[in-house]
């Protein structure tokens, strides 16, 4: 098929796309909802089935469900997609923020982070069966639970398959003209915590004071930053104290580390052992505690990805660029453990997270129409 007439294949579709991204958005998801997390399941789940998958459901620890499913073909690549179901958003938003189209463009929770995506990866897989295309060994379609929360139940499996894997595409948003993402930083979600002794503020003198402590911690942290290294160290988080006339025997702040590189992380982790160490306020105990993501640092093999993708979209006239990211998505799982992956491969969309999370479907036939393509012929770098 020649690719004109794949592109009218992609426009004609638009109609249907948009029935099946509101039946998604319609389910609301939010991370760790088990019943949004079900049904999410069983829609995309019955949809690969009827294309012929071999669909699995597995359920977390909390009571969701990630689901993996594996379409067998004749050649040698094995290929893997990934989207996620579950959204920022708790339930009760699709009252105030309904699915809709509006002057071309779609508004409502998860129409592009990640719902999006994920009708865009089940168009794509079913462009291929109509195309009775089976030049790869294997295709591997992730559906997780709880990317928007760290990934905790579903990053094992996710590295598991992406070992196995020559190549894998996320289908997060796509940035404005079509910009696919070749890397993203790092993100540490860091706690402080001091633990003092609680006395009347009478007697300050008997007490320790956490919160003198923590704001001590708090000025000593924010220089463990390192910008030539692309590493930011941000305190975002202060609590402490309850009543005037009390001296705290709790404070806590939360921090927000992004890198480049993920070594920075014990780099980290060593300085701030002798930060927690190292108190001004006598009687005061200070931990800290880290959970590391890792960094999908731009790569040759993402760049080498980016380029194919170029070419699919060169030969239909259409300019695409390429981006890094400062936000993370499981494609950092995925290139932590070496598979060369691309992310960015939905449709356009903005404002993720917000009550303005908008889709440009103006962008949408293209995006589907270089998604099968580049299904089709794309080499592992
Ligand atoms: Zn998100």
């Amino acid at each position: 098929m020649q690719n004109e007439e794949l592109r009218q294949w992609c426009f004609a579709e638009q109609e249907n796309f948009l029935k099946d991204l509101c039946t998604l958005v319609e389910v609301e998801s939010p991370t760790g909802d088990s019943e949004g997390s079900e049904k999410m399941t069983e829609r995309v789940g019955s949809w690969l089935r009827e294309l012929g998958a071999e669909v699995r459901i597995l359920q977390t620890p909390a009571g969701c469900y990630n689901l993996v499913a594996v379409f067998k073909g004749e050649g040698t690549r094995k290929i893997l997609l990934n989207a996620h179901a579950d959204t920022v958003f708790k339930k009760g938003t699709l009252k105030k923020n309904p699915f809709r189209v509006e002057d071309g463009k779609v508004y409502g929770p998860g129409c592009i982070d990640c719902k999006g995506g994920l009708v865009l990866g089940v168009y794509a897989l079913r462009l291929l069966q109509q195309l009775n295309f089976k030049d790869y060994k294997q295709i591997t379609f992730i559906m997780n639970a709880d990317e928007e929360t760290g990934s905790e139940n579903s990053k094992e499996l996710i590295m598991e398959q992406a070992k196995t894997h020559d190549l894998a595409i996320v289908l997060e948003a796509a940035k404005p003209e079509h910009g696919a993402c070749i890397g993203r930083k790092g993100l540490g979600n860091a706690t402080i915590e001091v633990r003092g002794k609680s006395v009347h503020a009478a007697r300050a003198s008997q007490g320790a004071n956490a919160l003198e402590e923590l704001a001590h911690q708090v000025m000593e942290f924010r220089k463990l930053g390192n910008e030539n290294k692309g590493t930011f160290v941000n305190v975002t988080v202060f609590s402490a104290g309850e009543v005037a006339n009390t001296i705290p025997d709790y404070a806590m702040a939360k921090v927000d580390i992004r890198v480049d590189d993920t070594t920075e992380f014990n780099r980290i982790e060593r300085e701030a052992a002798v930060l927690v160490a190292n108190t001004i306020v006598p009687g005061t105990q200070v931990t800290f505690s880290l959970k590391a993501h890792p960094a999908f640092p731009q790569n040759a093999a993402s760049v080498a990805l980016a380029k194919q993708l170029e070419q699919i979209y060169a030969a239909i006239g259409v300019k695409m660029v390429t981006v890094t990211s400062p936000g993370v998505s499981d494609a950092n799982y995925i290139a932590s453990v070496g598979t060369p992956v691309i992310d960015g491969m939905s449709f356009v969309g903005m404002n993720a997270h917000t009550k303005d999370e908008v889709g440009y479907l103006d962008s949408l036939p293209d995006a589907l129409f270089a998604l099968t393509k580049f299904l089709m012929c794309v080499q592992k770098p």
